[in-house]
């Protein structure tokens, strides 16, 4: 028998990041710092003993016990995910009907649409003013115009590297008659979380990574937040065993160490400064073609007219960054990359 691929996913291509061997690696916004070696031993400990042969917990009981701890949670509004992704997707998949509008901000983190497009929502795009900050008056009101049932966005935001304060996010999640998803996963690298107040709300979700100021990309693992009831709900759809064994062991022994975590988030805050101080000082010396956006995340986004012939420059001197048509982002690196990142990218400019 024949078979044809549905209209949804006929033309889908998979998920692509950069392939090849580059020496430094600034395109996924990971963390640059390892665990240390006392962290590995515990985890070798761990990891020695499991129960493979058993289901993981489904509810991810100690491991979200142990994000609530750091963060200062209830449990009960906690559901861990295999990384922040499988939520968006469950998200998407499970709060929405067919045909039902979603409003997604541009630019912003792809998957939101992608997950969207997935569960036959009709996804409705809120363009941000020209300097990619977002009127969040107008926002309300694109909102109400489509009679959209969740609204989805990054903040701070991947990949403008920009954020909305806390007030201009309340403002939104009373505002509208909708599920407001708060995607955070930049946010330990700013101070405007709304975390401590996620469970007063009827309509906000929070989703937080492990995979950026956490150090943890490799393990996969996110958490989503909100009040039990919403919680509940999640619980309820999302599939059973999603976080397995392994990562529910490595994850709640990282999270048990909260100054690690606390001291490597300030390392890669002075690295993502230093960074933005050397490419703040070439855009001064090259002028209008370039523009350095500020930024609270760990990474640099950075506007050039010729954005595509410094890509190619970069990674054929060994460096991965992110293109993104006319930006590059740059993720904070150690001392020795982003030296190294700021002295190719001068060449190439100098070309
Ligand atoms: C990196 C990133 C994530 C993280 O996804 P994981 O699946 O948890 O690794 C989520 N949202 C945004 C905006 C990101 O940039």
């Amino acid at each position: 028998m024949t078979y044809r691929l549905n209209d949804k996913i006929r033309d889908l291509k998979p998920y692509e990041p950069i392939s090849g061997q580059y020496r430094i690696r600034l395109d996924a916004n990971e963390s640059f710092l390892p665990l240390p070696d006392d962290i590995i031993q515990k985890i070798r400990q761990e990891t020695a003993c499991a129960a493979y042969n058993r289901y993981p917990d489904s509810t991810a009981g100690e491991l979200c016990e142990r994000f609530a701890a750091y963060h200062g949670l209830n449990t009960e509004s906690l559901t861990a995910g295999n990384g922040s992704d499988e939520l968006i997707s469950v998200l998407c998949n499970a709060f929405l009907m067919k045909g039902d509008s979603i409003l997604t901000v541009a630019p912003d983190f792809s998957m939101y649409k992608f997950y969207a497009s997935l569960s036959e929502a009709n996804c409705v795009e809120y363009q941000k003013k020209p300097d990619l900050t977002i009127d969040v008056d107008d926002m309300i009101r694109c909102a109400a115009r489509h009679n959209t049932k969740l609204i989805v966005f990054s903040n701070p935001c991947n990949p403008t590297s920009l954020g909305l304060k806390r007030e201009e996010v309340r403002r939104l999640i009373t505002s509208v008659p909708a599920l407001v998803v708060v995607d955070e996963a930049y946010m330990d690298f700013w101070d405007q979380s709304l975390l401590p107040e996620a469970e007063q709300y009827d309509n906000l979700i929070i989703l937080r990574t492990c995979s950026k100021a956490f150090a943890m990309a490799g393990i996969r693992l996110g958490f989503a937040v909100a009040n039990p009831t919403l919680t509940k709900a999640l619980h309820a759809v999302k599939s059973p065993y999603n976080v397995n064994t392994l990562t529910q062991k490595i994850g709640a022994l990282i999270l048990s160490e909260p100054e690690w975590i606390q001291a490597s988030i300030r390392k890669v805050v002075e690295s993502r400064d230093e960074l933005y101080r050397g490419f703040r000082q070439l855009e001064a010396d090259v002028g209008a073609d370039m523009h350095v956006y500020p930024t609270v995340t760990n990474f640099v986004l950075i506007r050039l007219e010729n954005a595509k012939e410094i890509y190619d420059y970069l990674l054929k001197a060994g460096i991965a960054v992110r293109f993104l048509g006319d930006f590059l982002r740059i993720t904070a690196g150690s001392g020795e990359e982003n030296a190294e990142v700021l002295r190719v990218f001068a060449d190439a400019l100098k070309r």
